[in-house]
């Protein structure tokens, strides 16, 4: 048995087919016209544009009709036109008079350096974008073709290196019965498209193409990761099982899309997603998502090479309210530093990047950064419900410079008839111990709180969310957290203010008693968790999840608590 991440839920079984990716030679020939090799480059670049949109044409069909979005590739193409990225590679053909295909190649790979360095998953994704459209941007240069992948077999196992998101657009889905590759993580494009056309994944398997030949038979468990190659009949017979009992799953909860999120005694709460792009705003409004609780919008400064402009920001939070109608945006201001980086930002390296120079504090220090931001979401907020919050905020003087900033752009925006929101509200994260402690005098300035347990528990613990060796240490269980959640909504109640809830915490069936007893007025879980959150919410009574908080505030630690609520949920079912 092989073993990956599980990136796409469900039980593939069929019969592998391993791609093997052909490289193109680069041309590396100098030019005698700089200017006239730029033309061709330009004209590739159109070329370029226009065959993705063909690709994302192509994929819109086998999607369904909300999913249209799921596009992938849509990036590529937004990657193509970034301005510093066209700027290296022109002014390298014109100082260097080096043909396109080698410029082309020359910045991409400068590029796709910076982005390797960097331990983190969405930048690990902006690698597998940039070698594909640089691949992809050579062959148009050369005149080389795109293999083709249409004549694949229904029960078709997909094994590759890296399923580069052109790929996927070239096949036809419908016969993919399961993807293994060797790279690729749960935020990777092949995940996010495989988990839009419910295709089970399985990424990051080490080798994999080495250890699986052409035509061998292949079982795919999506949900722990595990690949089978050539399995014996009994463990055929098992995934046969655990396959028919998954799609029964799948296939209820697919009953509560379009239901209210109410208890079994009828006390409605609102359930919205957590997304980081327009494809999981998506996928949540697809799986009846009532709103968005947190956008996350730093992967919009992660997706290019220089910061996105105030118009493209502005086209991307128009996007998703659109996408939400009049149902609630909340879009949250840029949290970069602690693990997130934007090399672009040239951000020096800290000795506690958790207590440095991160969320509302590097954005009150680069106005300039956050004025472009806060314009983009005001105008934005003309054409749907957006919300605005702020994150990691510790004292009040930051929600009242916030607000300040808000208010000139907004007297800028009158004067020059510049349509917004007149009253958009302006949150905050809850997600550190002083924001806790000082919730009731916070709740007064603040228009919503939503609590980011991830960060809370890592604070309220003094625990780097990130570091292994203190990762015992890490429960939203323990009673000092949970005493936090409780304060932070009685808190934000007795001001007035609704309280919801935006960190993993949200989406855990354990914890949902508790956050039902403390009064949460809205869940925010991932946009894959929407429908199982819905059906556990409906599965309490008030008065059965007060009963349980009462006990499990009575206990001391977060094993005592986890267990509790562990046994209770199983005797329950
Ligand atoms: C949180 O801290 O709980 C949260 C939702 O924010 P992030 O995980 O992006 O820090
Ligand atoms: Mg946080």
């Amino acid at each position: 048995m092989l073993r990956g991440i599980g990136t796409s839920k469900g039980i593939g079984m069929g019969n592998a087919l391993v791609l093997v990716e052909q490289n193109v030679r680069i041309k590396t020939e100098t030019v005698e016209n700089a200017e006239e090799e730029i033309l061709r480059y330009r004209k590739a670049k159109q070329q370029f544009v226009h065959d993705t949109d063909k690709l994302i044409e192509g994929l819109a069909k086998q999607l369904k009709e909300q999913e249209k979005t799921a596009l992938v590739l849509k990036n590529q193409v937004y990657l193509v036109k970034d301005i510093e990225l066209n700027e290296g590679i022109e002014n390298l053909i014109k100082t260097q008079k080096i043909c396109a295909e080698a410029a082309v190649e020359d910045t991409c790979n400068l590029y796709i350096n910076i982005f390797s360095n960097m331990e983190n998953a969405a930048m690990n994704q902006r690698v597998i974008d940039i070698v594909d459209m640089k691949n992809r941007l050579i062959r148009i240069l050369m005149g080389v073709n795109e293999v083709d992948f249409k004549d694949i077999k229904p029960g078709t196992i997909i094994v590759a290196r890296e399923l580069h998101p052109s790929m996927t657009a070239l096949m036809d889905t419908s016969h993919i019965a399961g993807i293994v590759a060797e790279k690729g993580g749960d935020t990777s494009h092949a995940a996010i498209l495989a988990r839009a056309l419910e295709i089970p994944a399985v990424l990051s398997v080490r080798d994999v193409c080495a250890k699986i030949k052409n035509g061998e038979q292949v079982i795919v468990d999506g949900e722990y990761g595990e690949v089978f190659v050539n399995p014996i009949e009994k463990t055929i017979e098992i995934y046969r099982r655990k396959q028919s009992a998954f799609l029964e799953k799948r296939e209820e909860l697919k009953k509560y899309i379009d239901k209210n999120t109410e208890t079994a005694d009828g006390k409605k709460v609102l359930l919205a997603a957590n997304i980081g792009n327009e494809q999981e705003a998506a996928k949540a409004v697809a799986d009846g998502a009532e709103g968005i609780g947190l956008f996350r919008t730093e992967f919009l400064f992660m997706n290019g090479v220089s910061m996105p402009s105030e118009d493209e920001q502005y086209e991307a939070y128009r996007r998703v309210a659109v996408i939400f109608k009049d149902k609630p945006v909340i879009i949250r201001t840029l949290d970069i530093g602690g693990d997130k980086d934007i090399p672009y930002m040239g951000l020096s390296r800290e000795a506690n990047p958790f207590l440095g120079y991160r969320g509302i504090r590097f954005c009150l220090d680069r106005v300039d950064v956050f004025t472009v931001q806060l314009r983009a979401i005001l105008r934005a907020s003309a054409y749907g419900h957006i919300k605005i919050m702020i994150p990691m905020v510790t004292a009040l003087q930051e929600i009242l410079a916030v607000k300040k900033i808000i208010h000139g752009i907004c007297q800028d925006f009158d004067r020059k008839e510049i349509s917004y929101d007149k009253n958009i509200k302006l949150g905050i994260m809850i997600e550190t111990p002083a924001a806790a402690a000082m919730a009731d005098v916070l709740a007064h300035e603040a228009d919503f709180f939503s609590i980011g347990t991830n960060d809370l528990t890592q604070y309220m613990m003094a625990v780097d969310r990130t570091n292994e060796n203190v990762s015992y240490l890490y429960s939203t269980f323990n009673p000092a957290v949970l005493r936090m959640i409780k304060r932070i909504i009685s808190c934000g109640h007795e001001a007035g203010i609704e309280v919801g809830m935006c960190g993993e915490a949200a989406g855990n069936p354990s914890m949902i008693p508790l956050l039902l007893a403390f009064g949460l007025d809205e869940f925010s879980v991932t946009a894959s968790k929407v429908l199982d959150t819905r059906k556990n919410i409906a599965d309490w009574t008030c008065s059965e999840a007060e009963g349980v908080a009462k006990q499990v505030m009575e206990l001391y630690t977060d094993k005592e608590i986890s267990n509790y609520l562990g046994d209770y949920i199983l005797n329950k079912k």
